[in-house]
């Protein structure tokens, strides 16, 4: 059992630490709270769309509706309470919820009695609210009412709650500030302790007109899509990028016919998979399907793999064999880094291509084979051409239909679907139940540049499926091993999401900043200053010392500073983040 009976107030350093999670992008235009993306949204505008739901929906159906946002509001915020110090006491790590209700300007939490159990579910607590943002619009917008108000708040209390506790806690409020009370006060217990439980749960199930018509709107999108059912792309092709759909109209063309297919592509874009889309798409699809790679047999061993041997061909060839050619007869041969297949055997996969026909090593019967070939590559064949290591007469006959698969980088919005597929087989594969990615590592997957393509991503999403610890998300540091920094510029944000001081470590980058015209030097001074102050915990002498200049020099600059705020108002609104105590 962890009690509180007499509650201490959140010490400074609790609430900075919650704070520092805290983050503002001006140049990308995001504020992040940790991993999850927020929305600093005007109070006013915040009620004027309350209002107009009540009016439109009814009091009821607003209710639910509301009290289903801030569940999930709540929710997510216990993600970010497990993201705490694991070695911090059950208590410190619950009133996360509260001091997040505080911190994003909702209403100020303070606890009278906190009493739970983790291991046993059993759960009291009893809160004070003040300044309730959510009463105290209602009270303005629709008077005193006759019972409690504070939706929102409500679902994010029980939202956190019961994601923090695993298991359903329900609140109510016993007053509040819409029915005409100083303050609200709300209890939370489990949701069998309450008599009147089923009509509460009520709220939580989606039943308003604006769910049914979302309902309708996802069985028509269904609907639809079924009916091109027949459009269907075979498993594991996943996509619908303009780039990937060219792609495949180009597959379909060559299906059914025999015609000599290259895909061209860089290492990792999925060559083998559309090789097979291909073969299981045409009429030969009950037919074999041989891949080989070229690089990884040797030449002198090429020959004999592909076209096959007789007994007796060279020391060693004791048993006729057939080949992959052979093996693949009525169906399909990929070869894969055909840039690889040596010149001396080149002539007789010409021969083969044009002919249909092969001899194994060491036979004189000329054997009839039908087999459509597919090759790949990820290199430039002229260029090895002209280098006297290709063939151009081969070159001709493989470069028939060439097919250019895209690179991942060049088909984003294939990025979020691929990575979904990837997560669902790797969870199955490791026996994990995640809940998807944060924001944050959503962004990070498209903003990537994927060097590895499609097989990098599957790596990556396999790693970080390993490594979510089990019911969490995946973030950014369970997908990333390497530090994402090494692309300058390619997340918008530095290694904490910050403009801070992590920024200015990075050199490169933040030259890229000033040129850029994201900060004027003034305001890389200003961050500079702000940041020594603050790690210094306002000592200036301190603050002085990590910048290397004198107490007077720094005490001289921060007056300027100062100075400048008072009269630029352009620097106040164009650059919030550029002053990390707009927070504090
Ligand atoms: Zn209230």
């Amino acid at each position: 059992m962890a009690p509180i009976s007499k509650f201490r107030s959140v010490t400074r350093s609790e609430s900075d630490d919650l704070r520092s999670k805290v983050h503002f992008c001006a140049e990308t235009g995001e504020i992040w709270l940790h991993e999850h993306r927020m929305l600093l949204v005007h109070a006013e505008a915040q009620a004027a769309l309350r209002k107009e739901l009540i009016d439109t929906l009814g009091m009821q159906r607003a209710q639910g509706l509301l009290t289903r946002m801030g569940y999930a509001s709540g929710a997510r915020d216990a993600e970010l309470a497990r993201a705490r110090d694991p070695n911090a006491n059950d208590i410190s790590l619950f009133m996360t919820g509260p001091q997040l209700h505080t911190l994003e300007g909702i209403v100020r939490v303070t606890p009278v009695k906190v009493e739970f159990d983790r291991s046993t579910g059993q759960f009291y607590g009893e809160f004070i609210w003040q300044n309730s943002w959510e009463g105290q619009w209602h009270r303005r917008a629709f008077g005193i009412h006759d019972e409690p108000v504070c939706w929102t708040q409500i679902g994010y209390a029980c939202g956190y709650t019961s994601a923090f506790m695993g298991r359903p806690i329900f609140y109510k409020e016993v007053e509040c500030v819409g029915m005409g009370n100083d303050n609200c006060r709300i209890v939370g217990k489990p949701i069998e302790e309450w008599e009147d439980a089923d009509q509460y749960k009520a709220l939580f199930t989606p039943e308003s007109i604006a769910d049914q018509l979302l309902d309708l709107q996802t069985q028509v999108v269904q609907l639809r899509s079924s009916i091109g059912a027949q459009e269907r792309l075979p498993s594991d092709m996943l996509g619908s990028s303009p780039r990937f759909r060219a792609a495949y109209e180009l597959l379909k063309q060559a299906a059914n016919n025999r015609i000599t297919v290259l895909l061209l592509g860089e290492t990792g874009v999925g060559k083998e998979m559309f090789a097979r889309a291909l073969h299981e798409s045409g009429s030969r699809r009950d037919e074999p399907f041989i891949a080989v790679n070229c690089s990884a047999i040797p030449h002198d061993l090429i020959e004999s793999e592909l076209f096959g041997v007789e007994k007796g061909a060279y020391t060693g060839a004791l048993a006729s064999r057939p080949g992959r050619f052979e093996r693949a007869d009525g169906g399909t041969l990929f070869l894969d880094e055909i840039g690889d297949f040596p010149l001396s055997a080149q002539c007789k996969l010409l021969r083969v291509l044009q002919d249909g026909e092969l001899e194994r090593l060491g036979d004189q019967k000329t054997r009839k084979i039908d087999v459509r070939l597919v090759a790949a590559t990820n290199c430039d064949l002229q260029e090895l051409i002209a280098a006297g290591k290709f063939r151009s007469d081969l070159y001709y006959r493989l470069n028939a239909f060439p097919i250019k698969l895209p690179p991942l980088r060049e088909r984003k919005e294939d990025i979020g679907p691929l990575a979904k597929s990837f997560l669902d087989r790797y969870s199955v594969v490791h026996a994990k139940k995640l809940r998807g990615f944060t924001d944050k590592a959503r962004r990070a997957l498209l903003s990537y540049r994927w060097p590895g393509n499609i097989r990098e991503l599957q790596n990556m999403v396999e790693r970080g499926v390993i490594l979510a610890p089990n019911g969490t998300r995946i973030e950014v540091n369970h997908l990333f091993s390497f530090c994402p920094d090494d692309q300058p510029g390619a997340f918008g944000l530095d290694r904490n999401g910050d403009i801070g001081p992590e920024r200015l470590e990075a050199g490169p980058s933040l030259c890229e900043t000033v040129f850029g015209g994201i900060m004027t030097l003034e305001q890389v001074e200003a961050v500079l200053l702000e940041t020594a102050v603050d790690r210094a915990r306002g000592n200036l002498s301190a603050a002085a010392r990590m910048l290397g200049i004198t107490r007077p020099q720094i005490a001289y600059r921060l007056k300027r500073l100062h100075a400048e705020y008072e009269t630029s108002s352009q620097f106040a609104d164009e650059a919030p983040a550029a002053a990390p105590d707009a927070l504090t």
